[in-house]
């Protein structure tokens, strides 16, 4: 984990001993924020949290304190979801925050629900994360024992309870609608949404905030510095930092927190390191596997944020990014990548269900030598009938990026064709 040393917001404890112990974190300034919210009048907190620009880090990128302003005013009980089920490939920075700074994550919870008056949270966690799970949840009755949780919560008299919940390890809970399914118990189906969104009606039909740990992780900060401050850290529109997990052909792959809207070159050159043995890029995946691939000339004089991203044709996502060299074989990545969303499709929609496996089966003919011309467009149709037309991001999240491929680099896909 490396950083901009000027900008570390939420990793700036990561290399403190013991950190996820509360007495050191509290030495370090921990829950401060959370005894200063309790003063302010909730509506104040959404509000500040609202000027400073903070997005979703969970993929959407949709403006946080906009999103806790949705909830009705007069419908209670009401809750607040920590999304920890980091599941989409490439994406591996929520881990860090629950292993090294736990109560960091569970102070912006806590801010969070004291903001949109929730009575209780729950922390779910995807099943493989053992450890993270294990540390997050002694750092939880840690909180308990300082009455940081539970009734009447320092004299406030506001009360709220911390949850703990382990996912089973289905990449489509960390879907908002999945997780709220399976929390209640079910099988992680995501729900039909519009018209119903989580914060009108979420868990057994109460006003619900889903929130993604590293957002939350920031509410803290954005209280200690200010709106403004935290805003002028990124790119317009992009308030504060960001954890960008660095994969793929880079001398130094990790998690880095730097502004929103640092260049992407500068994240693989200066920061990874550049590309080892001397290989060219090929291209870049910015955010995500289920985001649009660039090519090495898109990725020149890209601010990674969400409006730059989106406006070369791709998206920001979890900031995710993953390098490509040019070794690689793009039929091959996109075999690997319609494979993993075959496999996780919930099977509840049609067009998820059936075109992600004829996907699978289309995108093998081109590593084992069978595949024709025709099937590079019949592998195009499919993904475009799946696009748009799932009840869930699944859908979009196989289509888009086999729509990119095929465009980008079809002269690949023709290559390794009989005809
Ligand atoms: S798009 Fe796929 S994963 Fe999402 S609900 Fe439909 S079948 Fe399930």
């Amino acid at each position: 984990m490396i950083g901009n040393g000027s900008t570390l917001l939420l990793s700036r404890n990561f290399a403190v001993d013991n950190m996820a112990s509360i007495d050191v974190a509290m030495k370090n300034g921990a829950y401060e924020q959370f005894k200063r919210a309790l003063k302010m009048k909730p509506e104040e907190v959404t509000q500040v949290v609202k000027e400073s620009g903070l997005r979703g880090h969970g993929g959407a990128g949709f403006s946080t304190g906009t999103k806790w302003g949705f909830v009705p005013k007069d419908k209670f009980p009401r809750y607040v979801t920590v999304n920890g089920d980091e599941s989409e490939p490439g994406t591996c920075k929520d881990r860090l925050i629950l292993e090294r700074d736990p109560h960091l994550l569970i102070e912006g919870a806590l801010i969070c629900a004291y903001a949109v008056q929730a009575e209780r949270i729950y922390i779910y966690i995807r099943g493989e994360y053992f450890y993270p799970t294990m540390v997050t949840a002694r750092a939880v009755q840690e909180a308990y024992a300082k009455g940081f949780a539970g009734q009447n919560i320092l004299n406030s008299g506001w009360s709220c309870g911390i949850h703990m919940h382990n996912g089973a390890g289905a990449y489509i809970c960390g879907e908002e609608t999945g997780l709220i399914e399976s929390l209640e118990g079910k099988k992680g189906w995501p729900r039909l949404k519009p018209p119903f969104y989580p914060a009108a009606i979420g868990l057994w039909g109460q006003p619900t905030i889903v929130n993604n740990v590293e957002t939350l992780a920031f509410v803290p900060r954005i209280l200690e510095i200010g709106a403004e401050k935290f805003s002028s850290l990124g790119s317009p529109k992009n308030g504060g930092t960001a954890l960008y997990s660095l994969s793929g052909h880079v001398n130094r792959p990790g998690v880095y927190e730097l502004p929103m809207g640092t260049p992407l070159m500068d994240l693989i050159d200066k920061f990874g390191g550049g590309i080892p043995n001397g290989k060219k890029l090929k291209a870049v995946i910015p955010g995500g596997s289920s985001s649009h691939i660039l090519t090495a000339e898109e990725c020149e004089n890209l601010p990674l944020d969400f409006e730059s991203v989106a406006a070369r044709g791709s998206m920001l996502g979890s900031a995710a990014v993953m390098v490509i060299d040019e070794t690689v074989s793009i039929p091959k990545l996109m075999h690997w990548m319609v494979r993993f969303y075959a496999h996780e499709s919930c099977g509840q929609c049609t067009p998820c269900r059936e075109g992600t496996d004829w996907l699978l089966r289309l995108s093998k003919k081109f590593l084992d030598g069978t595949a024709r011309r025709r099937d590079i467009d019949d592998m195009w149709e499919l993904a475009d009938n799946i696009d748009g037309k799932t009840i869930c991001a699944l859908g979009a999240a196989v289509a888009w990026p086999t729509k990119s491929y095929l465009v980008k680099f079809r002269h690949e896909f023709e290559a390794a064709c009989r005809n």
